[in-house]
Formats: C-alpha cells, structure tokens, sequence
C-alpha cells in the first residue's frame, strides 16, 4: 500500500471538487498557471523510488543497525538518562504534545504554556534565579545568547571583551568563538583558577562544572567580576545543582545549561532543550520565549507569552534575539521530568551517580591512578600518562565509550541509567580491580553544597505516581488544540501531517542512545542516513551542498547570512555589509542579519504585494558597493509566486550581492522549482515545516542551509573539530544539530518520493486556492500571483469589514475558538489580515468545516456592521467562551448561550471548550509572574 495517499489529505474525488472550484481543469493545468515559467522546472527529481511505510521502516532499520549502542560515559556536555516509560509514551510519542504549535493563542495552549512553565520553575529554582526562559536551542547557543546578552544589559561597560573560562565545554567555546566574532566581540579564554585577567570586559562566562568535571565555587569569581564592571554569566549542570550552591546565592547574574539530562535522550547530538536564567532587573534583554501568568476575561489566572515573545515579529532587527522555533517538546519533556522525580527524587539520582562517581574515583585511586580533581560531581578525571588511546580502546571492548582527554587523561561521566557493573568494567579498562570502596573520600566539600530548598511548588510533589502523571499530562493536552483535533491553517508555518511512520524511528535505541562524539565506527548508520537526506535535500533545492547542522530556520539564515559574509571577504569586499530585506519579511529575517553583523535596509512591497522593483533599484544604488546581498521569501510570504523573483535575483547579482533565498516556504516549490536554480545563492529550508517535523508546541526544528557552489567552503564547521579552525563558525554545539528528529524528515522523502513531494506540493497549492475562492465573496484575498492564483497560503483580507464593525481579526481568531479551531496567523505579514494555510495534509470535509466557520463569522460581524449588536457586547468581542461563563446562573449577554457555543448545529457532536477565556495581555506584561502560581489562586478567582 503507497503512502501518499495517507499524507495527502483530498482523494480523487474531493480534488476534482476543489479544482472545478478553483476553475482548473486538473492539477498540471493550476499548477502550469500558477507558478510562472521563468521559475518552474521541467526535470523530474532525481529521488529513489517511493517505499510504502512497512518497507521504508524495513530500511530504515537496516540504517539503525549500522549504529552501536554502547554505555555512554563520555559526558561533555552529554549525560546518559533514563527517559522515564510515562513520558516517553505520555508526551514525546503522543501527536496531542508533539503536533501542537507554538503557543501565541494561550486560550487553547493552556496545557503547554502550564508544562512550559513548570520547566521555567524547576529551572529558576535550581539556579537560584528570579526568572528563566523556556527554552534555547542548545547550550552552546545558550552561553552565546547569555553574552549577547550581558552586551546589551550592561550599559555602563564601554568595553566588547569579554572572558571565558577555559575549562568551558569545547563545543561551546567553538560556537563562541564564531558568533563573538561574527559582531566584534573580543572573546578572553582564561585560567580564571587565580582570577580574572587584566584589562577591560563587559561579562565574564564562569562553568560550575567543567568539561574536566571539576566543581569550582563561584563568589570570588562573581564579586571580582562585579566589582569591574562585568556582568556574570555562570554555565551549570541542573542535575549537579540538586546538590551544589547555586549559581543565583553565588553571584551570578545569568545561569545557562542543557536540560538534557533530565529526561532527554542523548539523539546523536540534539534536540535538547537549553535554559538560560536571570535575574530580575534583566528580562527585558531575555533572548527566546518566556511564559507568565497573567488573568482571563473572568479574572482567572491564564497563562501566556510574556510580551517580548509576542513582539518577535514586530521587532525585527531591535528583536533581542533571532530564536523562534526553540526547543518547546524537549522543555516539556524536562519539567515534566522534574515533576516526576520532586526534589527528594531527582536528589536521589544525583547522589547516586556522584556515588558511582566518587566509588569508581576510589578503585583508580587503589590501582595508582592519579585522580586529578577531587571536587568532582559525575566526572572522574584520571591520569594515564601515554596510556589514553589503550584505555579508552578497553573501554570500548567492554561496550563502553569513555573520553579521550589527550594522549594522557581519560574522563569517564556517570549518569543515572550505570551502576556498579559499569564502574566496575570501566575500572577493569584501567586495569584496576573492582571496588567496595564507596568513595567516601570524595564527598564534596560543604562550603560548595547547597542547604535552600527547592521544588517546593506542589506541581513538583502531586504528580509522582504514574497514574497522577499520566492524568496530568492528559488534563494539560486536553486544554490545547493540537493537529490530532483540527487542522492548525497557519500561513508559514506548514501544519501537515506528522506520520506515526515517520515518528516512530526517533524512539528506537540505535537512534536515541548514540553520544555525538562516539567513534565514528559506531556511527556509521547515522551518518549514513545524514548523507542520504543532504543529498535529497540537495536535489529538490537545486544547490550544490546542504548542512543539517542548524537546529532551527533562524540558524539556517545565520549559517547562511555569515556564508554570504565570510565569501565577499574572501574577495577582498569587507566593505559588503549591507542587506536588503523586503518590509514582508519574517522577523528572524532581520534578527539574523544583525547577528552576522549586517546592516539591514528594506525594501518596500509594490501595490501588488510584490517586492518593489523601482525601490529595489532605488536601495542597489544608495548602498552601492556596500551591497551584501537580500534576503527574500519564495514564495513570498505574502503566499504568491512573484513572477519577477529571476528578475530580483539578476538586478542583486549585477550590483555584485548574493541572494538568499528564504526557503520556509518550500511546501509551495517542491518538484516544481528549485531556488538554487532560479537564482538563489543559498536558502534555508524548515525540515519542522515541509519535511514533516512536528512542531512540538515550538520545536524542535531543523534548518538545514542549502549553497551554490560557491558558498561550499563557508558551510557551518564541526564544532568537535579540534580548535575548530579560525574561520569554522558552527551554529549549533553538535556537528549534526537536532539529528535525532532526521528520521522523521528521510522517511518522508522515502515514502512518498519525487512524484509524492511533488504531489504534496501541488494538492498545497490546491487547497490554498480553494479555501481563497471559497472566501473570496466574504473575505477576499488580498494578493495573488499569475492567473489570479495564490501559492500554498492565502491572505484574507478583513480590513474592511473591521473598519465597518470594530471587529478586529484577533476577535476573529478568539471566535474561531468556539468553532473549535485554532487561528490562522494572525497580522503578519500584513495587519489586520489572517494567513491561511491549509497545507496538502486536510481532507475536503475538513476544509469545508472551516470554510463554513469563516462565513459564519462573517456573518456576526455583518451582524455587528449593520448595528445589531454593539461591538462590545457581541459574540465575537467576548469570544472565546468557556464552560464556567456559560453555565453561570447569571446571564445578561446580548446573545443567547447556545449561539455562543453552538453556533453550527456540527460542534453539539463535537465540541472544544477552552479552558479560559480571553487572556489579558497587558496585565501580565505589567505585573510580571513567570513561575507557577499558588494553587490557591486558582480556587480563589471567579
Ligand atoms: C518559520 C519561518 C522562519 C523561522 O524559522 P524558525 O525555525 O522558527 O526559526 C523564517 N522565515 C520564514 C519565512 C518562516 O516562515
């Protein structure tokens, strides 16, 4: 049985009905129509044939095969976990956590924005700090945001130093290196055992833990760096801080780190949820999203988006950081961990790998080996001169990878999954004898040990039996709208389906349980599987070379924006600093470029949506020989296919600019163009938008950057790569990025094929085009393309009847919420606009079924237009509605109950009821909350 048709959503009859709608006589005909000829190809992509799922799993195995599972003990950065059954099943494996999106409409993300903000609690308290993000992309881009952001807080510091310590994680030291760089941050890597070095800075980067293992305190560190000026940022181990001091009662100002280890799998290297920490007076300069509690219509406590997070979009080059997609699901995963486990729990672990620790310290010491640290939490540093190529292959030989520190140490990690055995065989690689000896003599000191208490919210005690957990996860997926119970029709985004097929593969062990950095002998399925997907990605975009190693689509276009950079100054052009963006443009767009230390100039949009051409030559000409490049959206993302996009191109490359082409909207291109053929430099694609990552309540994601030939050498480098070379730039801490989720994307391409991508694209296009016609008499679209056709999204127009009735469209999409669907985007690109994107994945009935909602909103606001109802007392004003409002004994609404909630006689068989009504944004952003509140405040509103 083929596959395609699981994915594609319309059958042969329903796309009869929609092309006869959209008035084409079949596929080949809209299609030939609507994507203009300049751009459309005419070679097939050269894919292997389609597999169905059984065959394609079948094969995929045979991959995972080729990858070793061993027992990781090789730490940096990297800890062995133990996912627990209930949250693998629960939440990583459950479509209602992992094809959520992100929450911007909290009325129907109650669940997450609550699981998110358990992960922002349990992060806040652990480090000691008033207030903490959910999430970052990695930790290395953590520690990278934490110095962007100490730059930006500290005002009173002239200086762009800033200081390292040297026993940082390599990994993060190499992304460093490249994004300090990158904007002329000079980067200090010091011993700081004796204290800070001379000279000016701005922030110092402190480690608790070392990638050496040792645990250092941090005050003296601290109170020095305060004392001149700098602001401090500490990188720490959550696990470890169970036990240690924390950061926040030592000084610092800001604490980063991975959360993998609670609870994530090692996935080759990603996704991994990163946390960044700070203290109160710095959360406006917090870089990613940050969750508060703010109140609903009926002065319930709601959560949402803190107001920083909403304005990403708006705020373009002034954004505080290019991170959108972040690492949301993994953030479940890890405050859930942290629920699971409480305080006493997750103390328990820690002790007991420190214990396995400190007992495996006591053997080498027994056998004569020299234990370098004594003050270590889960890693033994042991010194074996000349002896660490033998030990580690002994190691090996016992099914266990430890870490090569130079030809003369050897560090071994411990994490919550080893036992004695373990340490028993690792000692055995040493040649050392099995121990009794439980390290006693390595109890960590108590100046360094932590005596506050933590996790003392009830969310980290009520949930701790599986069945208590299992009901709290289902209570907080059934607040939300995920795509298991509607289509999401959000434009740029790319909602489709997630295939269970295709998800499956993440979860087996020869995937999830391989460290990035284990011999490349026990890695050869993964890389395998890696080669394949770049290849594939390299045929349907056209380029010459594609890199994974982005782990989100802002990364893609850092990755890109610094190839574009790096390239004209291997020309000699230093002088090429400047990039064009269109006013349509995604706002990571602009974010980028001022990370790879561009300047933005934008370029207007013409009458038609299209990027001006007269403006365009107009800007070519001021910024003359400082021309960088642009950076435009294909199809744009005003949901057309711009016909003069090849006359773009040519104007930019004779002006001697490279072009970027924004490829998140690749569900509109696939076997139909290719960007790198049309005139495209370099792209980046969303792996989590056209090649079927989930979303995942906000990532992961993969944004892998596509280059001409030309671009080739200035790929992302290794990040593992020794010293990483001057001019590597990586941007992402594993040479890989989110590898585990790769799966997902090779299936897809595996199971469907040149013919299914290309069928994906073109039934897209179908039913972008047949919602538009649908509307177009109610809510007409505001742009389209050649033959009157949009692409894969349509922009509904609702601004004149918003001026008629005050009826606004974020009314509209709190409405669409009592119809029981989640809001097209709302007011990007254009205010006052919805963006529609069905995607191929929707069946005719279901598009039907929102077709009808809209005119059925429309219809309310003709009602309040014409003067029915006033605007503030009318269904739509004080949507959505919740249970408890319409229950109430009291009612003196204008409209009766049962048009509130059942305004198609449809929703009495299935029927949403939000959890909350509408959320006040302001009060929030006033009063600032971004940790649980007291259970009482619950049971004591309304
Ligand atoms: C989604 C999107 C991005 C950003 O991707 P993230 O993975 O969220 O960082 C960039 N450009 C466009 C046009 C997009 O739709």
């Amino acid at each position: 049985m083929s596959f395609l048709p699981r994915h594609l959503g319309p059958d042969a009859a329903e796309t009869a009905i929609m092309l006869e709608t959209v008035g084409a006589a079949d596929l080949d005909e809209l299609v030939a129509r609507a994507v203009p000829a300049t751009i459309a190809s005419s070679e097939p992509l050269g894919l292997p044939a389609p597999m169905s799922e059984h065959e394609a799993l079948a094969a995929l195995r045979r991959v995972a095969a080729k990858n070793r599972v061993m027992t990781q003990m090789i730490g940096q950065g990297y800890a062995d976990t133990v996912t627990p059954p209930a949250l693998r099943r629960n939440i990583l494996e459950n479509p209602a956590w992992y094809t959520s999106y992100t929450p911007y409409q909290p009325e129907i993300s109650q669940g997450r924005l609550e699981a998110l903000l358990t992960f922002q609690n349990a992060v806040m308290d652990l480090t000691g700090l008033d207030l903490a993000n959910a999430s970052l992309l990695d930790e290395a881009t953590a520690v990278a945001e934490a110095v962007l952001m100490m730059r930006r807080a500290n005002r009173k510091a002239t200086s762009r130093r800033v200081v390292v310590d040297a026993r940082t994680l390599p990994q993060t030291l190499a992304v460093l290196r490249g994004r300090c760089r990158a904007v002329g941050i000079e980067l200090v890597v010091a011993d700081l055992a004796e204290g800070l070095p001379e000279g000016e800075l701005f922030g110092v980067v402190l480690t608790q833990v070392g990638v050496d293992g040792e645990v250092v305190p941090l005050a003296e560190r601290a109170e020095e760096a305060h004392a001149r000026g700098a602001l401090v940022a500490v990188a720490t181990d959550l696990l470890a801080l169970t036990l240690l001091r924390s950061p926040g009662e030592q000084g610092a100002d800001i604490a980063v780190g991975s959360a993998q280890r609670f609870g994530v799998p090692l996935f080759f290297g990603g996704p991994h949820a990163a946390f960044l920490a700070c203290r109160k007076g710095l959360e406006r300069n917090l870089p990613g999203r940050l969750v508060g509690v703010s109140t609903d219509s009926s002065g319930r406590p709601a959560y949402r988006l803190a107001l920083q997070t909403r304005e990403q979009h708006i705020r373009r080059e002034k954004a505080t950081s290019n991170i959108c997609t972040a690492q949301a699901l993994l953030a479940v995963v890890a405050g859930a961990y942290a629920a699971y486990h409480g305080a006493d729990g997750l103390r328990a672990i820690a002790e007991r790998v420190h214990g396995l620790a400190a007992r495996l310290a006591a053997g080498l010491a027994a056998a004569g080996v020299r234990v370098v640290h004594d003050r270590f939490f889960d890693t033994v540093l042991a010194e074996v001169p000349g002896r660490a190529d033998a030990v580690v292959a002994a190691a090996a030989e016992r099914g266990i990878n430890v870490r090569r520190a130079g030809a003369d140490h050897v560090s071994v990690s411990v994490g919550e999954p080893h036992d004695e055995r373990d340490v028993d065989a690792v000692l055995a690689a040493f040649g050392a004898a099995a121990t009794d000896d439980a390290g006693g003599a390595w109890d960590l000191p108590a100046e360094l040990l932590r005596t506050d208490s933590y996790l003392t919210h009830p969310v980290f005690t009520l949930h701790r039996s599986e069945t208590a957990m299992m009901r709290w996860l289902r209570s907080l997926a059934d607040k939300d709208l995920a795509l298991d119970r509607t289509m999401i029709p959000l434009g740029s985004c790319t909602m489709k389906l997630n295939a269970a097929a295709e998800m499956e593969p993440i979860s087996w062990p020869e995937f999830a349980s391989i460290h990035p950095l284990a011999p490349e002998d026990q890695t050869l399925g993964w890389r395998e599987l890696i080669a394949q997907l770049e290849s594939w990605l390299t045929e349907i975009t056209g380029y010459a070379a594609v890199s994974v190693q982005p782990n989100a689509g802002s990364q893609g276009e850092l990755a890109g924006l610094l190839a574009i950079r790096r390239y004209h100054l291997s020309r000699g052009d230093r002088q090429r600093t400047t990039v064009l963006i269109p006013s349509s443009a995604h706002g990571t767009n602009a974010a980028s470029a001022v990370l790879a230390d561009l300047k933005v100039v934008v370029v207007a949009t013409a009458g038609d949506g299209s990027v001006d051409l007269d403006d365009l030559a107009a800007k070519i000409g001021s910024v003359g020989e400082e021309l960088a490049g642009i950076m435009v959206t294909y199809p744009s993302t005003h949901g057309v296919f711009e016909e003069q996009i090849t006359a773009v191109c040519e104007a930019v490359h004779a002006a001697g600019g490279q072009v970027y082409v924004d490829g998140a909207n690749l569900n509109a291109l696939m076997g139909l163009a290719r960007p790198g053929r049309f005139g495209g430099d370099v792209s980046h694609l969303n792996l989590h938008k056209t090649f079927c990552i989930p979303h995942g309540g906000g990532g992961p994601g993969v944004g892998p950057v596509a280059v001409a030939e030309h671009l080739v050498p200035f790929l992302p480098g290794d990040p593992a790569a020794p010293d990483g070379g001057e001019d590597s730039f990586p941007v992402s801490q594993a040479r890989h990025g989110s590898a585990g989720v790769l799966p997902i994307s090779w299936m897809y391409i595996a199971m469907t094929g040149a013919e299914g991508l290309t069928a994906s694209s073109r039934t897209a296009i179908l039913s972008a085009n047949y919602v538009s016609a649908r509307l177009a008499d109610v809510f007409p679209t505001l742009y389209t393309g050649p033959g009157g056709f949009v692409a894969h999204e349509c922009i509904l127009d609702l601004r004149a009847l918003t001026k008629a009735s005050g009826v606004t469209a974020e009314d509209v999409c709190k409405r669409l919420v009592d119809y029981g669907f989640h809001a097209p985007t709302l007011a990007f690109p254009v205010a006052g606009t919805l963006m529609v994107e069905p995607t191929e994945s929707e069946n005719l009935a279901e598009l039907d079924r929102f077709v009808a909602a809209m005119r059925a909103i429309h219809a309310e606001m003709t009602a309040v237009a014409d003067g029915e109802v006033a605007l503030e007392d009318s269904v739509l004003r004080r949507a959505p509605h919740t249970a408890e409002v319409l229950t109430a004994d009291e009612w003196d609404r204008a409209y009766p109950r049962s048009r509130a909630a059942y305004p198609l006689p449809e929703l009495r068989r299935a029927k949403f009821w939000p959890p909350v009504g509408r959320v006040e944004n302001a009060a929030g952003d006033r009063n600032l909350v971004c940790s649980c509140p007291p259970v009482e405040a619950f049971a004591a509103a309304g």
